[in-house]
């Protein structure tokens, strides 16, 4: 059987560690011609080693997915590199400040949602407007969460961006099915990422107290979330568009 990407441009945004980088080692085994994009430079260098390594094709761009400009620039890059866009899995987040909604800042509630809402929205304009002056189609991953399908206590500004990125995802679904532009999101449950050590904090028994709540009793690997990734983006995933899809070992099913 052929590789999934065989010869496919794919833009990886937030491709600087955790699932982003673990989607650009998978998208390099299934031969795609990579454009990482991530707002810190030493993490995106790094995993544009790891694929290298890996013989994949590939640029990193440094940017920052809440400005409009950056976004556009990871479109503009992906153009002068490879002459096209054929997938792209929008993926850089972060998680803000922990704080319940009345305690929530102004400051916390627009960062979260400058990046992990108005940030998705910034590369998918981007990349839908190259994908319709190609007019082959394409396919688009964002990531959401099971945060964007559920409340999760203390991150009102994560839960609310989350669940808009599964509207904007459906939103998008609708209008460029014609233009044979499909648009998915993976809802990842607790993955193995420095977000998630981040999130589990210091205490030592966090990871197993955590993982015991969900019916496979472990966290996920950011692999697991990059094989579903690359699998939408390719054209075995044809006929599947609109979808917010969890992958998190059945924590959503309970
Ligand atoms: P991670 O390890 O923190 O990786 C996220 C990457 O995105 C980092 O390199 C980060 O840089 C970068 N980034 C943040 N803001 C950016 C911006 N404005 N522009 C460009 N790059 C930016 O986190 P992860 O766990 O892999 O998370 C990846 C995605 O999955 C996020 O959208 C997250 O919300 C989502 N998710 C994660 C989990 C989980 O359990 N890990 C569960 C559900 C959903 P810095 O590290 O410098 O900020």
């Amino acid at each position: 059987m052929s590789a999934m990407l065989e010869g496919k441009v794919a833009i990886i945004t937030g491709a600087g560690s955790g699932i982003g980088r673990a989607a650009a080692r998978v998208f390099a085994r299934e031969h795609a011609k990579l454009v990482l994009a991530d707002w810190i430079e030493e993490g995106g260098n790094e995993t544009l080693r790891v694929v290298q390594d890996l013989n994949a094709e590939a640029v990193f761009i440094k940017a920052d997915v809440s400005k409009w400009e950056d976004a556009k620039s990871i479109v503009t890059k992906a153009v002068a590199s490879y002459g096209r866009v054929d997938c792209a899995f929008n993926n850089a987040g972060i998680e803000g400040a922990s704080a319940t909604t009345h305690e929530c800042s102004e400051e916390n509630w627009n960062k979260v949602i400058a990046v992990d809402l108005t940030g998705v929205w910034h590369c998918m304009k981007a990349e839908i407007e190259q994908m319709l002056k190609q007019g082959h189609g394409g396919a688009i991953v964002n990531t959401s969460s099971g945060a964007g399908l559920a409340g999760v206590r203390g991150m009102p500004a994560y839960v609310a961006a989350k669940h808009g990125v599964a509207g904007l995802t459906k939103a998008a679904a609708v209008e460029y099915g014609r233009e044979r532009i499909r648009v998915n999101a993976v809802c990842p449950g607790p993955i193995r990422t420095p977000m998630m050590a981040r999130l589990l904090g210091e205490r030592p028994d966090a990871e197993q107290r955590f993982a015991r709540g969900g019916p496979l009793k472990r966290l996920g690997e950011a692999e697991e979330i990059a094989e579903t990734v690359a699998w939408l983006c390719s054209d075995r995933a044809s006929y599947v568009t609109g979808v917010p899809m969890p992958v998190d070992g059945g924590f959503m099913a309970q």
